[in-house]
């Protein structure tokens, strides 16, 4: 279980999450939709203990995200939008890296072993000598996906995870994503109205660092009176700029 207890985080004097309250039960996919500069991230970053919260508590399998951070790394896996500090790895490399990190407990030789299984897994075989800069958004994609999987996690989670996909990648990840659920929880952050719709049983609406609304995407569109979730969302935005 995932649960965001009074989540307040500020960068300096910017403040970009405010007391932000969910739970996301086990082996759900959740969703976080916001307009850009929202919060999204921020609240994913705190989820696997990227960074702290400045007050309230963010407590992931009953693990408190800040006591017990090391613990943290090892039960959650993070794919970022873009993992800028290792564009100039290749793909092995970056595999031998985030497998190193975070199975801390495997011996060298399992640890070799775990990188093959996901080139081998992940389809990046053909691509492994090449530096993730190169790769095409599809295999980028799916480099960093094999990343946040190397120390199976029970709990993922994707920054924009199908964003920039053609439309069978991003059904074919949809897919894989649901299948990961019966085993796991996620939590995701999309801009695709479609995603959170067909992908997510929970659905949490942000707005300038503020939790605006939550719920179901078929209970947002009935709470908001609303033929499609896009319908919902946006009057739930435009009623906040309003206020
Ligand atoms: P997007 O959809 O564009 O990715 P987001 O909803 O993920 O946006 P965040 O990245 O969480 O938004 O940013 C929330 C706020 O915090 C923004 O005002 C952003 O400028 C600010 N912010 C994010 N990271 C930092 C940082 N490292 N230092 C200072 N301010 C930051």
């Amino acid at each position: 279980m995932i649960e965001l207890q009074n989540f307040t985080k500020y960068y300096g004097k910017t403040l970009a999450a405010e007391s932000i309250s969910f739970k996301i039960e086990d082996n759900h996919i959740a969703c976080i939709l916001g307009r850009n500069g929202a919060g999204k991230t921020t609240i994913l970053k705190a989820v696997c203990g990227i960074h702290y919260p400045s007050s309230g508590a963010v407590i992931v399998n009953g693990i408190d995200v800040e006591k017990d951070p090391v613990q943290i790394k090892q039960i959650t896996g993070y794919a970022p939008e873009n993992p800028v500090f290792s564009m100039n790895y290749t793909v092995k490399e970056y595999l031998n890296t985030v497998v190193n990190l975070r199975c801390l407990q495997r011996q060298k030789k399992a640890k070799k072993e775990r990188v093959c299984e996901l080139l081998e897994q992940f389809s990046l075989l053909d691509v492994k000598a090449k530096k993730i800069s190169e790769l095409s958004k599809g295999f980028k994609q799916r480099t960093i996906l094999a990343g946040a999987l190397a120390g199976n996690p029970k709990v993922l989670i994707l920054d924009e995870p199908t964003s920039g996909l053609d439309p069978v990648q991003v059904q074919e990840k949809r897919e894989f994503l649901k299948q990961l659920s019966q085993t796991r929880t996620i939590l995701i952050s999309t801009h695709s109205m479609s995603e959170a719709e067909v992908l997510c049983s929970d659905v949490f609406v942000i707005n300038s660092g503020h939790l605006v609304a939550s719920g179901t995407a078929d209970s947002l569109k009935t709470d908001y009176c609303s033929s499609s979730l896009e319908e919902a969302f946006l009057k739930i935005i435009n009623e906040e700029k309003a206020e």
